[in-house]
């Protein structure tokens, strides 16, 4: 391992060199996965000046959770995890019509439930796991390289690191993705937006519950987590902060044309103003003007996704997380995707078969094992938004179609435990070898 800083690391002779580029949630705990490997060397190239969330709540599904519990992370996640109070313990999310507050119906994950954090909180608590000296700040990756023996990151401030792998981590923009799929070959691959805007804030709970009884509705709406569906608009909400606070999300989606587009220069986060937001939901349910209300100054996300990619890997570099298969979050499955990726690719680089001479094979069974998955978690989140928004094919506004498929759409996705990928990339190297 060479990382050309002005000053170069010593190298001790390891199995292994990884190099991580981009330490988001998915990027961290895959590193602190492998930094329990002694004989892997693990470093982490984050843009950033430091590791940084946003003060926002994020929501794990069964899958996720397992995928924490897998990584050793479960006793950091569930110190600042929120649950669904009881006796609503198994709910994920009760599902209301927006326009009255009508209940639906409510998807349920028995055990689980609905499991959710605040985002700089999470990322604290696992990067508080993660040993000193791995960490590399202000390196934003320009370019990446490789040839038959190693795999190098070039970062804008002058320096590089030269592994026997780099591992893209590096989010929906990814600059790694480039190398692994280049404009020559596969042609300019960009995030899409997805014609949905959602808008997001935090409400202290007590205030909400207030809010609520003031326009007559039931308090419990607050903390039970809740989805409003409308015509081309839904809105969400969850409690974060051990209750303290509640996370809402709303979202509104321009169906008029198959390719909408961002005005020119358009930035993908803003904040606007609350008026912008309720007019958006004018007409919508009491509880939806308590919970808008409530946020007098929202940002405003464009929600991006990428293409299905044709492949995750090439020979000695790989991408993961966003980086590969950035998604709409109406299913929550994003950075569970990402945890995924992190426990599944740590627990294949830490076989002791795996070294600079198989590694390439190893990615590449990871990719063949992670990419069906991963390209249907895409393709069903973007479903998703259109069933809660009333446009899914063959559902529509027809509620009991509605019903039938929010009860059922997400079993496929939580019932998935990580380490059976691992076992089966393993058997695939057992037959590729
Ligand atoms: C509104 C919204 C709500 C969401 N809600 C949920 C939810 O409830 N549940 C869920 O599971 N998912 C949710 N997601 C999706 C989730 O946020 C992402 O899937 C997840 O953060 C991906 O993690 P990642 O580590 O792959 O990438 P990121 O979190 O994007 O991290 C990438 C990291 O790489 C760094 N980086 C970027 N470029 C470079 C470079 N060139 N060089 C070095 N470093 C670089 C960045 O600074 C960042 O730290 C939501 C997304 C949005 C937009």
């Amino acid at each position: 391992m060479k990382i050309n800083n002005n000053a170069v690391k010593s190298t001790q002779h390891k199995r292994l060199s990884i190099g991580i580029v981009g330490g988001g949630i998915g990027g961290v705990a895959f590193a602190v996965a492998l930094s329990r490997d002694s004989h892997l060397d693990v470093q982490l190239f984050e843009a950033a000046p430091q590791f940084s969330e946003i003060g926002a709540g994020v929501s794990f599904g069964p899958n996720a959770v397992k995928a924490i519990q897998r990584l050793g992370l479960e006793t950091s996640y569930q110190r600042i995890a929120d649950h669904s109070p009881a006796p609503f313990e198994d709910v994920w999310f009760e599902w209301r019509r927006g326009t009255d507050d009508e209940y639906l119906t409510a998807s349920l994950a028995p055990g689980v439930g609905q499991s959710s954090v605040h985002r700089a909180d999470f990322l604290d608590a696992i990067v508080a796991n993660l040993p000193e000296g791995i960490a590399h700040f202000g390196k934003r990756c320009i370019e990446v390289q490789q040839d038959t023996n190693s795999a190098t990151a070039y970062f804008d401030d002058g320096s590089h690191f030269t592994g026997d792998v780099i591992i893209g981590f590096d989010g929906i923009k990814s600059a790694v993705r480039h190398h692994v799929l280049p404009p020559e070959q596969y042609g300019e691959i960009n995030p899409v937006w997805s014609g949905t805007y959602a808008y997001r804030g935090m409400i202290p709970t007590a205030e909400l519950e207030a809010a609520l009884e003031a326009k007559g509705s039931d308090k419990r709406l607050a903390l039970v987590p809740q989805m409003y569906l409308g015509q081309d608009r839904h809105i969400l909400t969850f409690p974060v902060k051990q209750s303290q606070l509640i996370n809402v999300v709303a979202f509104i989606t321009d169906r008029s044309t198959p390719y909408p587009k961002l005005s020119e220069g358009e930035e993908w986060v803003q904040t606007v103003s609350q008026q912008e937001m309720l007019e958006v939901f004018a007409g919508w349910s009491p509880a939806c003007q308590a919970i808008l209300e409530r946020i007098p100054a929202p940002t405003r996300w464009a929600l991006h996704e990428l293409p299905e990619l044709a492949r995750y890997h090439r020979d000695r570099v790989l991408i993961v997380g966003d980086a590969a298969h950035a998604l709409v979050p109406h299913q929550g499955a994003g950075a569970g995707q990402a945890l995924e990726d992190a426990y599944v690719l740590a627990s294949l680089l830490m076989d002791e078969y795996c070294d600079r001479d198989t590694v390439s094979d190893v990615l590449s069974a990871f990719e063949q094992v992670r990419h069906v998955r991963t390209c249907k978690v895409q393709r069903t989140s973007h479903e998703a938004g259109d069933v809660y928004e009333y446009a899914g094919v063959g559902i529509g506004d027809d509620e009991t179609k509605l019903i039938e498929n929010l009860e059922t759409r997400f079993d496929w996705l939580w019932n998935h435990d990580p380490h059976d990928d691992v076992i089966a990339a393993r058997q695939l190297q057992v037959v590729l070898t």
